[in-house]
């Protein structure tokens, strides 16, 4: 499928993107802020800082504090370029791989943010062992749009969007891990690449990891319903493989802990 049909790209109502760090926005849901920028809201999950210093002495910063003041900024050239502009953005104060340690707090921000912005669709992160945030933020946006159901509220459409996953031990992006649930892809053309790119470049801090990932197509799906105590997929999760600070097996006894907390 490709880009003429602009009911593919657009939903047609306002949207919420909800993702763990800045540049996420852009390397899955370029496609909408590019259509829609006036209908977009986006909630970062993470200012996109981590503990670990040596992430922020790499980028020049002297503290975790003055790095997430420079990824803020990043984020703020790359929306210009999409013209989303400023009072769309809204971020959490947690940092980068802080999430699986705070799921439960997580879930109600979540959930605060959805009833107060009242989006029609949701786009956020697949549930697939690439990055300890993504999940939890899948795990969250999941569970805050069923404590919505459970109050009857009218819950929002939610889609995901392709990010990364560890394939045979190595880096692999753009796919989905199964094909059980449709997936469309949302081809940009040559115009909205070069302003894709653009904005992408704002993100300096992160260029290692952007060069990664293809700049089209995008592929989103409908999200399916997810059992985060079991292993997105066989063998090592790219973040285990990576050493970002969890195990599975860790990870899924701290959505257990969120669940008796938030009383899912
Ligand atoms: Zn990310």
């Amino acid at each position: 499928m490709s880009a003429p049909n602009s009911k593919l790209r657009s939903p047609d109502k306002s949207v919420l993107v909800i993702v763990s760090h800045p540049d996420d926005e852009t390397l899955g849901c370029a496609h909408l802020l590019l259509l829609q920028p006036a209908q977009c809201h986006i909630l970062h999950t993470t200012t996109g800082a981590p503990a670990e210093e040596r992430f922020w002495r790499q980028a020049g910063a002297e503290s975790r504090e003055e790095y997430a003041v420079a990824r803020r900024k990043e984020l703020l050239a790359a929306m210009e370029v999409f013209a989303v502009a400023p009072e769309r953005l809204h971020m959490l104060p947690f940092g980068d791989r802080d999430l699986p340690r705070n799921l439960a707090t997580l879930v109600h921000q979540v959930h605060a943010h959805i009833e107060a912005l009242t989006p029609g669709c949701i786009y956020t992160h697949a549930f697939e062992g690439g990055h300890p945030d993504h999940d939890s933020t899948r795990y969250a946006v999941g569970r805050a749009l069923e404590m919505m159901r459970r109050e009857g509220k009218p819950v929002p459409e939610l889609r995901e969007f392709t990010g990364y996953h560890a394939r045979g031990g190595e880096f692999f992006s753009g796919a989905f891990l199964d094909g059980g649930v449709t997936a469309v892809d949302v081809h940009l053309d040559p115009e909205e690449m070069v302003r894709k790119r653009r904005a992408l470049d704002c993100y300096y801090s992160q260029q290692r990891v952007i060069q990664r990932f293809a700049l089209s197509p995008e592929r989103w799906r409908p999200a399916p319903a997810e059992d985060f105590r079991r292993r997105p997929h066989e063998g090592p999760l790219y973040y285990e493989i990576r050493e970002m600070g969890y195990r599975f097996e860790e990870f899924a006894g701290l959505t257990q802990e969120a669940d008796a907390s938030i009383g899912a």
